[in-house]
């Protein structure tokens, strides 16, 4: 049995090689050269003939970069990146090549290098790439996703100024949310100073960023300022009541921290005075209110959001929940508490909106789709 299928293996190998070959003589004689019928057959998507006939116009014209450039390309894109490497660097040693060419070999190059995430050398290429084409548009977007993928927000953030600069564009918004990230980088590292002035820098080129309110919180809260804390949170509230949720937790910690937490219901109150179906405040209030032991006035709300959104499980399971303490359960709700877990505040999760990729943490870039605000 196994000597069949070995030679039945042995047989198919035969079959493709042959395949192939005949292809590629096709292709050769329609297109005249081979390294025309390559590009014929990548252009039909036939990367086994485009190779094959790369190889052989590289063996007819050797002094050639085109066919060398090409067959490194092809092999990057079926996976064979450390060939390609090997191919596109062999290039760039090559006397007399002229500055454009030179370019897009660098350019090919830095390609590799990203496909093989080796992000430190793929960066620096793109750099030489650029250095020789500068303001080339195309690489320019290809380093900028380096930087972001490597988290170099200082190089990104200048990087997209160019960007903009060279496309005419008013690209503010975007521009603060770098710097809103710089900032954060530098708060993560515990470096109070830089992450203040990245921060204050952000909301300089634009007044309204959220990341930078959000962050320049969290940073006077680890300062111990909880005053200028609240009041950085607030600005979100009042600029984007739709996404005023972000900062809630935040702003209980720091209510409560001061002794004042009752002016949380006040201020959630004032969100939904301006945003009377925003089921996010709703369940959040109503949370509080059963913390305190307003049994009621939690399920009054409840209620409402599940008028609002009748299909939302979290909110049925907040009612179990609150039916459950008031003691007007049967043994069924009661299963049901236990079954779904009722609220929870302390583990809110974001989504994606364009990849579904899950955060504890607001996120202004997802991780997954490198798509910018999806989260909000
Ligand atoms: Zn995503």
């Amino acid at each position: 049995m196994i000597w069949i299928i070995l030679i039945l293996c042995v047989i198919a190998v035969i079959v493709h090689r042959i395949w192939v070959s005949v292809a590629a003589k096709r292709r050769r004689s329609a297109g005249g050269s081979p390294f025309v019928g390559g590009l014929v057959a990548l252009l039909d998507g036939d990367y086994n003939s485009a190779i094959n006939l790369l190889k052989e116009a590289v063996r007819d014209q050797p002094q050639d970069i085109e066919p060398y450039l090409r067959l490194g390309d092809v092999l990057r894109d079926t996976g064979e990146v450390k060939r390609a490497i090997q191919i596109h660097r062999e290039l760039t040693v090559r006397p007399g090549i002229p500055k454009k060419t030179m370019a897009r070999i660098f350019l090919s190059l830095a390609r590799d290098y990203a496909a093989a995430k080796r992000y430190d050398r793929a960066s620096a290429t793109y750099e030489q790439a650029l250095n020789l084409a500068p303001e080339n548009e195309k690489i320019m977007e290809e380093l900028l996703q380096i930087y972001e993928e490597m988290g170099e927000w200082d190089k990104a953030y200048l990087l997209r100024r160019d960007i903009a600069k060279v496309r005419k564009v008013d690209d503010t918004h975007m521009l603060a949310l770098y710097k809103a990230y710089i900032g954060k980088m530098y708060l993560d590292r515990k470096d109070a100073k830089r992450a203040e002035s990245n921060l204050k820098d952000a909301l300089k080129i634009d007044s309204e960023c959220a990341a930078a309110y959000l962050y320049l919180g969290d940073l006077y809260y680890e300062m111990g300022n909880i005053d200028d804390a609240i009041s950085a949170w607030r600005r979100i509230i009042t600029l984007y009541p739709e996404i005023a949720y972000i900062t809630f937790r935040r702003l209980e910690k720091a209510f409560y921290e001061k002794g004042r937490f009752e002016k949380i219901v006040d201020l959630y109150n004032d969100v939904l005075e301006r945003n009377p179906r925003d089921i996010k405040t709703i369940m959040t209030l109503a949370n509080i209110q059963r913390k305190k032991g307003n049994l009621d006035e939690a399920l009054r709300l409840c209620q409402t959001a599940l008028e609002l959104e009748p299909e939302s499980r979290r909110v049925k399971q907040a009612l179990a929940r609150l039916y459950y303490e008031k003691g007007e359960t049967e043994r069924s709700l009661q299963a049901m508490v236990e079954a779904f877990n009722g609220f929870s505040s302390d583990e809110e999760y974001y989504y994606c909106s364009n990849c579904g990729h899950k955060s504890n943490e607001v996120l202004w870039r997802c991780p997954r789709c490198k798509a910018w605000e999806t989260f909000v």
